[in-house]
């Protein structure tokens, strides 16, 4: 069947998503757009992974526990699991290689952690909007420990992006996949003019905000779309 995704969205616990990404309200916008799957993908955090996943399968939708890794290179990484304890092992071991730095919620916004029914159960005090101290193979290689993939976030962005900061993408790096951003409006251009048509694409939203969540545009053939087929599909 033909699954309909979007693999990079924030919840209200990333500081610069909307208060409103709670798990109820980031599935249901994702079951009226006619999504069938999607990837919770918060700054170097998995902790409202679970939440929105309890929700998802509540209304029919598949939910991939998901972080954007920020490399010692300023250079987001999104990170797929195939189980929640996977990327909660993930989660924990990014946490160890994050500066000891505390959120200022006044300037980058709040982090909140939430429940399947959107109560907020907790503030995270960490920053999470900054770099860890891993190398991108590092990252990588994190994820992979963890039975997750990993490919290099919105290729195309002037910031925050593997083009961006190191202006080529190291052949050796372990992946078959990039993300482009919807910035990018004739991709194949941009994909030759760039020497990128070794790797697979993914459009993603890298949504903030509930209205930038992805219409039913972007799929990919796959058995069932459940997390597990969907990461072996990545492997
Ligand atoms: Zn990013
Ligand atoms: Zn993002």
């Amino acid at each position: 069947m033909r699954c309909w995704y979007d693999f990079h969205i924030h919840t209200a616990l990333s500081p610069c998503g909307d208060n409103d990404m709670t798990p109820n309200n980031i599935v249901n916008m994702a079951k009226i757009k006619g999504l069938d799957a999607i990837a919770v993908t918060d700054h170097n955090s998995v902790k409202n992974a679970k939440a929105v996943m309890e929700a998802g399968t509540l209304i029919g939708l598949t939910v991939i526990p998901g972080m954007e890794i920020e490399t010692s290179e300023e250079i987001h990484v999104v990170a797929l699991f195939p189980h929640i304890d996977c990327a909660v092992y993930a989660g924990d071991e990014v946490a160890k290689h994050l500066p000891p730095a505390k959120n200022r919620p006044d300037i980058f916004g709040e982090q909140l952690i939430m429940d399947k029914e959107d109560n907020v159960v907790g503030c995270e005090e960490q920053m999470l909007i900054t770099a860890t101290d891993l190398d991108i193979f590092e990252v990588f290689k994190l994820v992979k420990s963890a039975g997750g993939v990993a490919y290099p976030a919105h290729v195309d962005r002037h910031s925050y992006s593997v083009l961006s900061n190191l202006g080529f993408i190291p052949p050796e790096l372990d992946t078959k996949f990039i993300e482009i951003s919807k910035n990018v409006t004739d991709v194949n251009q941009y994909v030759s003019n760039k020497n990128l048509e070794k790797y697979n694409l993914i459009f993603s939203s890298d949504a903030h905000y509930l209205w930038d969540i992805s219409e039913k545009i972007h799929g990919f053939d796959v058995e069932q779309p459940s997390v597990e087929k969907i990461i072996d599909f990545f492997k």
